[in-house]
């Protein structure tokens, strides 16, 4: 046997570099779709498209153009898989799928801590439709088994989870939704190159584009990857959410995404080295802080097996300080200090920070908010792209002192 190793597997990032599309008249950038609708020079094709893609045609821009393909083919090279469709959010992308696989009766079982818009989809809309969740956690895969019902569709989780930053084993996630014929959906909203969940078996990965992937804060979006089958049932012109509930992205934003998904490594490195210098400073003054980079992270083992180490632990973290009153002083104090801004949302170029127990997740019962560490005292991070780490890390330290948190 050999004791070399195979060489290095290609960087993530060179999966988005080489896709190379220019524009119609040779510009460096794809041509914009501008159009709602496309004409036909041929009446058998405008006949024939109803029943199935045709290459090279376009029907009608709620289902999808060459913008939106663009960017679609762009995030399933990202996620290595074989097709995507462009969404107007992360939750257009999240309804379309989860009411894709199920009808009434269905049963989904779900990661108990996920996006706070998701857990309300599952937990108040849903049911609506005969449509149920058990919620579970899923970093215990024995629990995940135990939830399985002969009626459960999908099994739902969050790659890295919002917001407390837990990563289930996605392998084992795998195996119990596909043992029990069931789908493996997964947000991979928080860990965009960190993690690439088809290769531990995920069936359709979600981002919500609105947070690291366009990074600017200026739009919302979302994209559906998955099979080439999955995305033809879902763009199906007479049954397929995606062309019949109306989800679909603008050409304009979607062309504008795929200009910012291009510069999505670099940008991440950086989240990743930022925060991971405030997280060893934090722990280090005794501060109860969480981040995938620490020693103390919880899914350290399952961390190493996941995530390519070549891209950094991220740009989240969250400091518990315990109670409401320090936190809410020390994120009035940091926005004085212009070290971020007090907003929800992540993955933009400045700090934002927000309390999830009051705000995104305040739909997450009160029970499992206090059983899984979602105190009042929790204070979600999503690192900028800061520059000079010193000046910032002064106005942490201020910050904490105004807070009341003694800091050397
Ligand atoms: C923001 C977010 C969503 C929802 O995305 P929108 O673009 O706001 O609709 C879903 N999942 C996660 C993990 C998110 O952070």
């Amino acid at each position: 046997m050999s004791s070399r190793t195979g060489p290095e597997p290609p960087h993530p990032a060179s999966r988005i570099e080489d896709d190379l599309v220019f524009g119609e008249f040779g510009e460096v950038n794809p041509s914009i779709s501008d159009g709602s609708t496309f004409t036909f020079l041929d009446l058998e094709k405008l006949k024939a498209i109803f029943h199935g893609p045709i290459p090279g045609c376009h029907l009608y821009s709620r289902l999808e153009n060459p913008s939106t393909q663009v960017l679609a083919s762009a995030l399933a090279l990202l996620e290595e898989m074989p097709a995507a469709h462009v969404t107007a959010s992360g939750m257009a992308a999240i309804a379309s799928v989860l009411l894709h696989f199920c009808s009434q009766n269905s049963v989904i079982v779900s990661d108990r801590l996920v996006y706070g818009g998701t857990y309300a989809f599952l937990r108040n809309f849903l049911p609506r439709f005969g449509i149920t969740t058990r919620f579970v956690d899923c970093t215990d895969p024995d629990q995940v088994r135990r939830a399985f019902t002969p009626e459960t569709r999908v099994l739902y989780c969050e790659s890295l989870s919002n917001p407390l930053l837990r990563a289930p084993d996605l392998q084992r996630m795998a195996g119990i939704a596909h043992a029990a014929g069931a789908r493996l959906v997964v947000d991979n909203t928080f860990a965009p190159l960190i993690f690439t969940p088809r290769r531990q078996g995920a069936d359709v990965v979600i981002h919500s584009l609105t947070k690291f992937i366009n990074g600017m804060s200026d739009c919302v979006a979302g994209v559906i990857a998955a099979d080439e089958a999955v995305i033809r049932e879902l763009s199906d012109a007479s049954a397929g959410a995606c062309m019949l509930l109306g989800p679909t992205l603008d050409s304009l934003r979607a062309a504008s995404i795929y200009k910012n998904l291009h510069t999505l490594p670099v940008r991440l490195l950086q989240h990743g080295k930022n925060a991971l210098t405030l997280a060893q400073r934090l722990a280090d003054a005794g501060i109860r802080v969480r981040y995938p980079g620490l020693p103390d992270y919880p899914d350290q083992s399952v961390w190493k097996r996941q995530a390519d180490p070549r891209m950094g632990y991220g740009g989240m973290m969250t400091i518990d300080f315990g109670e409401e009153g320090p936190a809410e002083k020390f994120m009035l104090a940091l926005q004085e200090q212009r070290a971020g801004l007090l907003a929800v949302s992540l993955g933009y170029y400045r700090t934002l920070f927000s309390p999830p127990g009051s705000s995104t997740s305040s739909e997450i019962p009160a029970e499992d908010r206090a059983t899984t560490g979602l105190g009042p005292g929790l204070v979600r991070f999503s690192v900028g792209l800061d520059f000079d780490m010193e000046r910032t890390w002064e106005r942490f330290k201020t910050s904490l002192r105004k807070a009341g948190v003694p800091i050397s």
